[in-house]
């Protein structure tokens, strides 16, 4: 049973001009699509053919952790986001953040600051540990929370091909525009 491509919860056009249409045809349909193709290649004849791809993550190392990961952190990063999103969380996770950053202005400046600073390629995640506990985690290539146990709540791609073809080489641009399109009524509710 081969993986496919999640379709998106909104168009391609819809989160412009913070993402536009040819990011998200390339990111999205191009990237993801990758990853997608590559994991079934890859898994073709292991162990790994039925596994889900939570498994496969959690348990795989080397290509085939590599794309099942980017599979996975892809497809949550997409869902995360929404046309008229952005302004602040609500209700438990509203003050969860407060309790954990001061405020929701720290909780994004210091996000944005991990984004910012993640040298190479990457993602910056919102995580959850077991008592509750908020913290932003920043992990390399694909690396993904679920192996430490932790569970992911919101996550920014920083790979440049996240960005470039809108901000070049100005990530801390593209980070300003993602928290205008950030679900957090999705967030709110992986909390
Ligand atoms: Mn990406």
């Amino acid at each position: 049973m081969a993986f496919k491509l999640p379709d998106l919860p909104y168009g391609q056009e819809d989160l412009a001009p913070a993402m536009s249409e040819k990011t998200i045809s390339f990111h999205y349909g191009k990237h993801h699509q990758a990853y997608v193709n590559n994991l079934n290649n890859l898994i073709e004849d292991t162990s790994f053919k039925d596994a889900s791809l939570e498994k496969i993550v959690m348990e795989a190392e080397g290509s085939i952790f590599n794309n099942a990961a980017q599979v996975w952190n892809h497809t949550f990063f997409f869902e995360s986001l929404t046309p008229g999103g952005g302004g602040e969380p609500e209700d438990d996770l509203s003050r969860a953040i407060e309790r954990e950053f001061g405020s929701f202005g720290k909780f994004r400046d210091e996000f944005s600051k991990a984004g910012a600073t993640l040298f190479g390629s990457g993602w910056v995640w919102l995580v959850k540990n077991d008592s509750g506990k908020l913290d932003i985690i920043q992990e390399g290539n694909a690396g993904n929370p679920l192996r430490k146990g932790l569970t992911p709540l919101l996550t920014l791609d920083v790979w440049e091909h996240a960005y470039y073809l809108d901000y070049q080489n100005k990530r801390p641009d593209y980070i300003s525009a993602f928290w205008e399109i950030v679900d957090w009524k999705k967030v709110s509710s992986r909390y």
